[in-house]
């Protein structure tokens, strides 16, 4: 078990507080990238999604999230004194201690009927002033718009969350997905930003109470670069097929805890992997549960997606250092767990097979296999 005390992360964990923002100073204007400018914001750069890395689209990533730690919109730098990573293979503990200034976000049980198609109420992503102070750029296809700003309680440096326009039809601003063309959207992205960075996207909780870790009820998915370090096996090993489709192949990770699909196929058969991914997850929306979604772009220049479809389960209590909650995701779903306090970290970092035990227990009974999928038990 190593230790390191110089990285940060936390997971893709947003929350309504992330949303809300400070009255934050406006975020310097990103000049002499942008290929075409944003009407609303002179010089606000903006995208078309498309194929391929985006030098430009890297860049001004980059240079918004400088801007947002400079400017308090991003409240700590998750590369900052005191974030602590424990190494325990197949895992990976986060510890960012100043993610506790974060105020929580407790659910009310039980939860809305509605689950997952809880309509979209007025939120803080709809205030103008979120885009105009926020954005640190624009990505758009088909007439979606996506305004891509900074976490501002960021489990790893570089955290950014795509957000949907607050214009967008009401019927796809909840926070679940809504067909294919949704997963095309973020697949190019991460096909712009290119590795090591990855997208994730965090459902509404479902109606049995299945969580994700996501909070604000509108759409937004996550963006960051995974640390350096020992690779998933999620998206490392070669996965079981379960069947073709044409140039996709859907499959599975034997032996990873948390039950899961993969999606695979080269990189430019982005649409065909969004096809066969939305078949996966129209049958767990159709089941009114939550789930996560991870994808990464793998060596070779082939994209593969992970759906981890969510139930509800108790909190898991660490001896004598305190409690997880069950409303996780995002990255924590391949292996990179975040943890609240650092009572509970020093556990882990003495008693790491116990450690591994709950972690993979967690993962167990937190998931269930997508329904119709003859690969995992559920
Ligand atoms: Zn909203």
């Amino acid at each position: 078990m190593k230790n390191h005390a110089e990285k940060a992360p936390r997971p893709p964990q947003d929350r309504e507080q992330e949303a809300r923002g400070p009255q934050a100073p406006q975020a310097a204007v990103i000049a002499g990238l942008a290929p075409e400018a944003s009407p609303d914001r002179p010089g606000r750069p903006r995208w078309p999604l498309s194929r391929g890395r985006s030098a430009d689209l890297v860049a001004a990533l980059a240079e918004g999230w400088r801007s947002g730690l400079e400017t308090g919109i991003v409240v700590y730098d998750p590369a900052g004194p005191g974030v602590e990573v424990v190494d325990a293979p197949p895992y990976r503990y986060h510890h960012v201690p100043a993610r506790a200034t974060r105020p929580g976000a407790r659910k009310p049980w039980p939860p809305p009927p509605e689950g997952l198609r809880l309509p979209h109420a007025p939120c803080p992503f709809d205030d103008p002033a979120f885009v105009r102070q926020r954005e640190v750029a624009r990505v758009e296809r088909e007439g979606r718009t996506y305004h891509i700003v900074c976490n501002r309680y960021p489990v790893t440096p570089l955290h950014f969350l795509p957000v949907r326009s607050a214009d967008a039809p009401p019927s796809v601003l909840p926070q679940h997905l809504h067909g294919p063309e949704e997963i095309e959207d973020m697949l190019l992205l991460l096909d712009m930003a290119g590795a090591p960075y990855r997208v994730y996207f965090n459902s509404n909780r479902g109606a049995d109470g299945s969580q994700s870790g996501s909070s604000v009820n509108h759409w937004h998915a996550q963006l960051f670069p995974l640390p350096p370090g020992p690779a998933s096996p999620v998206f490392e090993a070669r996965p079981r097929v379960l069947r073709r489709e044409g140039p996709v192949e859907v499959g599975a990770v034997d032996g990873w805890p948390a039950r899961h699909v993969v999606v695979e196929a080269a990189s430019e058969r982005i649409q065909e992997v969004s096809r066969a991914l939305w078949e996966e997850v129209r049958k767990v929306n159709d089941r009114n549960a939550a789930y996560n979604l991870e994808a990464a772009l793998l060596p070779g220049g082939r994209v593969r997606a992970a759906l981890f479809p969510r139930r509800h389960a108790p909190d898991r209590e660490v001896p004598g250092a305190g409690v997880l909650s069950t409303n996780f995701g995002g990255w924590e779903m391949s292996g990179d767990i975040v943890i609240p306090t650092r009572e509970i970290l020093e556990w882990i970092r003495s008693h790491p097979d116990e450690a591994r035990r709950l972690t993979t227990r967690r993962l167990e009974e937190t998931t269930r296999g997508v329904p119709g999928a003859p690969l995992q038990s559920s």
